[in-house]
């Protein structure tokens, strides 16, 4: 503590704030309390409402909710078809989930590197990498912006491959005016607390196709069906189903599903308030020739989900690790999103080498995540971008 108080004097903020914090209202809490005093506590009647409900946010045709972000992208490989032998292609900068999904079917994550402007997969990397053994792409819309989809989707179909989009941060943006959702032959999408809508947990799968979306239904239940059609034989009676495929236990309960219905209604709130927050960071930070502020395609209508501040490391006499330590010691508790999937040990065993994308490790080592979330004041918004301004000053060459 000394030592930082020395070096920047009293802190910009004397209590912390952190990179995201859920936003849970009356409403909220009442939604749940219902449900705890209705009949069904899974697989009730909020299940269906919270799936009719995602389909008109996001203009999707089907939508499967599920225990987790993880569960939805697994459901999505099983749906697409990937298993052993097959290649999955994704982005390094990511949470670990977008490429372990693809080894929990016994295929091979295959890493394409980023647009360094954007910081999404880059479709002319995808190109490079895909193959006659690519089953599917998952496309991260990272931060919240969104991926390119028509490259991307014209990719897959013309490799035969399926273009699953990893939207745990996309919920609330439009790619050319249609909401994500509808777009990729599938997303999956997370409601964990730090996401722009939460459930506590939670997960769900988006598409408009019924052949997906039939399997993925199997998936998340066991492969268990009492539909008929789906049968070997007639039913021997009322109580009678099948388990025709290996699926898991997936599934999401009705307290979570009423959560996420109540918070889904704050959803243009929600987005509007990081636009906002988003508008005044970028206006503040543009000014600084030490930071790069991360680029947007012209198709994105963005809600962020994470606000990445990217320093030039050439323009300051510390690195990353400073200017982290440093807003610490402002109070304000940054995060860094994502390590490159391939650096953990568990990947380096498995045969990665580092240097695989080089864009997207210089991307990590310049990177850091500010607070970014509903309740934030414009107070708070001023203390961050103080304590930016303050400590860029300190180490700027
Ligand atoms: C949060 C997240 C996931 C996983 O979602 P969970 O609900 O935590 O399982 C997957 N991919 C990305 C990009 C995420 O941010």
């Amino acid at each position: 503590m000394e030592k930082l108080a020395i070096e920047g004097g009293t802190p910009v903020r004397d209590t912390k704030l952190y990179y995201g914090h859920q936003y849970i209202d009356d409403a909220d809490i009442q939604a749940v309390v219902d449900v705890l005093k209705s009949d069904y506590l899974t697989c009730g009647p909020k299940i269906g409402e919270l799936e009719e409900k995602l389909c008109q946010v996001t203009g999707a045709k089907y939508a499967v909710v599920c225990s987790n972000g993880t569960a939805a992208l697994h459901i999505a490989c099983l749906a697409a078809g990937v298993g052993p032998g097959d290649e999955v292609i994704t982005t390094p900068i990511t949470f670990a989930a977008s490429a372990n999904c693809a080894l929990y079917c016994g295929a091979k994550p295959v890493f394409a590197d980023i647009n360094e402007k954007t910081y999404n997969i880059d479709p002319k990397q995808v190109a490079e990498k895909i193959t006659e053994n690519t089953k599917a792409v998952v496309g991260v819309s990272y931060t919240g912006q969104s991926i390119e989809e028509e490259d991307l989707l014209e990719l897959c179909h013309k490799h035969g491959a399926l273009l699953i989009e990893d939207g745990a941060h996309v919920i609330g943006t439009k790619y050319k005016g249609k909401p994500n959702g509808s777009i990729a032959d599938m997303t999956t999408l997370s409601f964990h607390p730090v996401k722009t809508v939460t459930s506590g947990e939670g997960g769900a799968v988006l598409t408009n196709r019924e052949d997906l979306y039939q399997k993925l239904l199997l998936f998340r239940a066991h492969g268990i069906t009492r539909d008929p059609a789906l049968m070997s034989k007639e039913p021997d009676g009322g109580w009678y189903y099948e388990q025709v495929d290996l699926g898991y236990n997936y599934r999401m309960t009705d307290m979570q599903a009423a959560l996420l219905i109540s918070q889904l209604d704050k959803l243009p709130l929600f987005s509007a308030r990081r636009k906002e927050i988003v508008a005044k960071y970028n206006a503040a930070f543009e000014k600084l020739p030490q930071i790069f502020v991360q680029q947007e395609i012209p198709e994105s209508d963005t809600t962020r989900h994470l606000y990445i501040l990217r320093i030039k490391p050439e323009t300051l006499t510390t690195d990353r690790r400073g200017i982290f330590d440093a807003l610490a010691g402002e109070n304000i508790m940054c995060n860094v999103h994502y390590i490159p999937t391939y650096y953990f040990p568990y990947y380096q065993k498995l045969g990665y080498e580092k240097g695989l994308c080089p864009k997207a490790e210089k991307l990590y080592a310049e990177m850091l995540s500010l607070p970014l979330y509903y309740s934030m004041t414009d107070q708070d918004v001023e203390d961050v971008i103080h304590a930016v301004n303050k400590v860029i000053a300190r180490y700027a060459k």
